[in-house]
């Protein structure tokens, strides 16, 4: 049995003392519990216990949830590969989007968020570590994205998101975090708006701590809250 309580007390303790350590408020980074084959039961078990944010990947799983768990408040964050076809229902059940990691992906977006008369939160994604098995774009290639997502007004581009490279010493996964920071710094210096590019959703179960240490402002944390994954 998953205690999710304790899980959640626990998280947000080691969460405060990553803040501690490198000076950073604690309300500066929002917990995402991902619930990604997650029982609607134990998702509300963790909204009951003080859960505010959930992260899912895949659009039909997390509607029918969004259905069962409909009087609670939750805040609904996309985190999986988004395809084009999905655009519409993502646009319309989603409150951010943290996937957008092709300019084709971002146009369609747009197109659906003017047809429901709403201006979409999104995060662009990288891929930190190069990989050719991960979605997202190459760093060389953000300013380009970040450019063309940002001049269409159906969105609101708030920040990054990475998945980098699994390494089972999360100090490993520093520098990963740490050029996701840069490369946000860096557009931000040539941003119109930088007050509205301030998101780094980085960090996950085994390293959210070092996410946190290199600025993460929303941590994606699934297995250490809701136990591991059956499917
Ligand atoms: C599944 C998933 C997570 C959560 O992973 P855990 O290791 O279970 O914390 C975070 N981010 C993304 C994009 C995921 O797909």
């Amino acid at each position: 049995m998953t205690n999710i309580g304790a899980n959640l007390r626990s998280i947000r303790e080691r969460m405060g003392a990553a803040c501690s350590r490198c000076g950073r408020d604690p309300l500066s980074v929002c917990l995402i519990g991902v619930s990604k084959t997650v029982p609607a039961s134990l998702v509300r078990a963790g909204v009951e216990a003080g859960l505010t944010v959930l992260g899912e990947n895949y659009v039909q799983e997390a509607r029918s949830k969004m259905e069962e768990l409909s009087d609670l408040a939750i805040s609904w964050h996309f985190i999986g590969h988004l395809q084009s076809n999905k655009a519409r229902m993502a646009v319309e059940s989603f409150d951010w989007i943290h996937t957008v990691d092709r300019v084709s992906l971002a146009r369609e977006l747009d197109r659906q968020a003017h047809r429901q008369g709403r201006r979409m939160p999104v995060l662009l994604e990288i891929n930190v570590g190069g990989e050719a098995s991960k979605s997202g774009v190459p760093v060389e290639e953000a300013r380009g994205l970040y450019e063309m997502a940002s001049s269409l007004d159906g969105l609101a581009v708030r920040g990054l998101m990475a998945l980098p490279p699994y390494e089972d010493d999360p100090e490993l996964a520093r520098p990963y975090f740490r050029r996701l920071r840069e490369l946000l710094d860096q557009l931000r210096e040539a941003a119109k708006t930088p007050a509205e590019l301030k998101e780094l959703s980085m960090g996950m179960s085994h390293d959210f701590e070092v996410a946190i240490e290199e600025g993460a402002t929303m941590v994606r944390v699934g297995t250490a809250l809701f136990g591991r994954r059956v499917s």
